[in-house]
């Protein structure tokens, strides 16, 4: 008997962590997809504080960068979105993420969703032996970026790699579109183009 949509003993919560800056439509695809396999009640983004891997370019800061999640987020009621990155001072490592919410959830079964070029980047930094206690990985496919976890070295049974619709969507793009006067219509939800708009991020420089 399948107890899918039925609620859980044990909540089952996803984590999404990202720069959100801004959130896009592939960031929204994948913790839907997520949710979905996994059957997840709710899925909570976690827009990053300082991101340790972005020290060499300015963020938008992360008032407005909470808020463009808010706005993409708020249709769905299994998406959540949560402060502890950005209220925490200092950089954003994903053992602090982790701990903060299992502070806040200590009942429910985490699982912490990346894609599969960010995988890499968190294995390469402190305290991962400890993440796994915390959570469990799920990597999802991203174009442009190898789906294959071999050579990452880590440890049987921690991170699954998952294939989810493809969508060529980067921030990176995003911004760059931007500040050139190109469309970003149908890459962010309507609200966070509006939003962009309203609060000229990006604008030309
Ligand atoms: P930037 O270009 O500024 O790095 P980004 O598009 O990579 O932005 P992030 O905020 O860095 O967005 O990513 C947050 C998380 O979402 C990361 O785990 C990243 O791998 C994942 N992700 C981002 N875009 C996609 C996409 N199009 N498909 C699948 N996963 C994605
Ligand atoms: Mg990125």
């Amino acid at each position: 008997l399948s107890t899918r949509g039925n609620r859980h003993q044990v909540p089952r919560v996803g984590i999404m962590g990202g720069t959100f800056d801004p959130i896009h439509n592939g960031h929204l695809v994948a913790a839907s997809e997520v949710a979905w396999v996994y059957d997840l009640d709710e899925v909570i983004f976690v827009p990053t504080g300082r991101p340790i891997f972005k020290m060499e370019r300015a963020v938008t800061n992360a008032e407005d960068r909470y808020l463009m999640t808010v706005i993409a987020t708020a249709s769905n009621p299994k998406f959540t979105v949560s402060r502890v990155d950005i209220e925490r001072p200092g950089a954003t490592y994903t053992i602090d993420t982790l701990r903060d919410i299992h502070a806040q959830r200590p009942d429910a079964e985490l699982f912490f969703i990346t894609g599969a070029d960010a995988i890499a980047e968190i294995m390469r930094w402190k305290d991962t032996d400890h993440m796994w206690d915390f959570a469990h990985f799920v990597a999802v496919s991203r174009p442009g970026y190898s789906s294959s976890l071999k050579g990452l070295n880590l440890p049987p049974d921690t991170v699954d790699m998952l294939e989810i619709p493809a969508l060529s969507i980067s921030s990176t793009d995003v911004r760059r579109r931007c500040t050139l006067s190109e469309p970003v219509w149908y890459l962010v939800p309507d609200g966070v183009v509006q939003y962009i708009a309203k609060h000229g991020l990006y604008g030309e420089s």
